[in-house]
């Protein structure tokens, strides 16, 4: 799958995952079929209070499908225009029809579960009880009352069981879309969005950061030596000694088979490349192989001005390119003044530098 195709089907995925803002729409679309031929209904008899209520709720239901579509927030909406004034109303209609009052109960506190967070709806979902319960039990016979308390908590429960289920199961599947299996990093569809948002905070509040561009060397030969298995072996080790030597603010991603990309958040490039020296270093004497030095070989590029992502990661790569064509296990970036690629390795190994 190209990138352009994998974006469209991740976001696509996030978006199908939104699962509220579709039950949103879902809710408002029944609830709409349902009420407006009652509406017209109670126009034409005459019963123009009713008539204006469920008037009141159609207009809240489109502006909630307004506000869903247009990717605004529409909880507080939702609490405040809609479950506050329907909690009322219904307590109005226990007082002179307390079995069509309870009956609503169950249909609004599934809407409550399908249209806010789970945190908001289980709030709700205990009002909606605590105003339900006691009125069924002064207007209607013990008999009734009990069934219907005993129905609507099993409603609540299980309403709260299935949102949770499939807030798990969401949860697992946007780790599967964002993460590489083998290793855990991020993987290539997580990079996009990672270093847009760097490019927005540098344009916005002027702060760079730096991608280290990795590839191992010579892991074709790893692979023949020490058979594939070993080689996934070396790859997971490999991303945990990036997890330990990296700081909580930088990310890794895997963008390749044995390919790797670093994001440094607020970091220059002089001190990234430090990182990616010490590094290197730590790769080359970890013994990932036993017996063996396995090592690495890293591009540096800090963001330009007016850089977007796909330049700067095409930037990293090319210093990689240069630090293989020096020789490999090298760390190389770029020398802005001279605009050419350098190994400032070898220059500051010659100045006596340790790094
Ligand atoms: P160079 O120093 O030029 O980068 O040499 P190289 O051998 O690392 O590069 P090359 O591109 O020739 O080979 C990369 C190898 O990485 C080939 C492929 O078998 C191996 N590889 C890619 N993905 C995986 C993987 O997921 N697991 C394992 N075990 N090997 C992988
Ligand atoms: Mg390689
Ligand atoms: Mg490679």
């Amino acid at each position: 799958m190209d990138m352009d195709r994998q974006d469209k089907y991740c976001s696509g995925l996030q978006s199908n995952t939104d699962f509220r803002a579709k039950a949103t729409l879902g809710v408002a679309k029944a609830a709409f079929c349902l009420l407006l031929p009652l509406t017209a209904l109670n126009f034409i008899q005459g019963n123009v209070p009713v008539a204006l209520v469920s008037s009141y709720i159609l207009v809240l239901l489109a502006l909630n499908v307004y506000l869903v579509v247009y990717n605004q927030r529409h909880e507080n909406f939702t609490i405040s225009a809609l479950v506050i004034p329907g909690m009322i109303l219904m307590s109005i209609v226990f007082q002179h029809n307390a079995i069509v009052a309870s009956l609503w109960c169950f249909p609004s506190i599934i809407a409550c579960y399908c249209m806010l967070s789970r945190r908001r709806a289980v709030y709700v979902n205990f009002f909606i009880l605590f105003m339900a319960i006691p009125q069924a039990a002064s207007y209607l016979s013990p008999d009734y009352s009990t069934r219907i308390a005993a129905t609507l908590i099993a409603v609540s429960l299980f309403s709260f069981i299935l949102v949770r289920t499939i807030d798990q199961l969401n949860t697992r599947l946007q780790q599967r879309l964002l993460h590489d299996p083998l290793t855990g990093l991020l993987n290539r569809l997580s990079m996009k969005n990672s270093l847009q948002g760097a490019i927005t905070i540098y344009e916005t509040h002027a702060q760079t950061a730096t991608l280290l561009a990795i590839d191992i060397d010579y892991f074709k030969s790893i692979n023949d030596r020490f058979g594939h298995e070993a080689g996934d072996q070396a790859l997971i080790q490999l991303a945990l000694i990036f997890e330990y030597n990296l700081r909580g603010t930088d990310k890794s991603f895997r963008t390749g088979g044995e390919e790797f990309l670093i994001l440094m958040p607020a970091t220059r490039e002089k001190e990234a490349y430090k990182i990616a020296e010490r590094l290197r270093r730590e790769i080359e004497l970890a013994e990932i192989i036993p017996g063996e030095s396995m090592t690495i070989s890293v591009g540096v590029a800090q963001l330009s001005q007016g850089e977007d992502w796909q330049q700067w990661t095409r930037r990293a790569d090319q210093h990689l390119y240069e630090a293989k064509r020096l020789g490999r296990n090298r760390v190389t970036l770029s020398d802005k003044k001279h605009s050419n690629v350098v190994d400032i390795r070898k220059n500051a190994e010659r100045s006596g530098l340790d790094f």
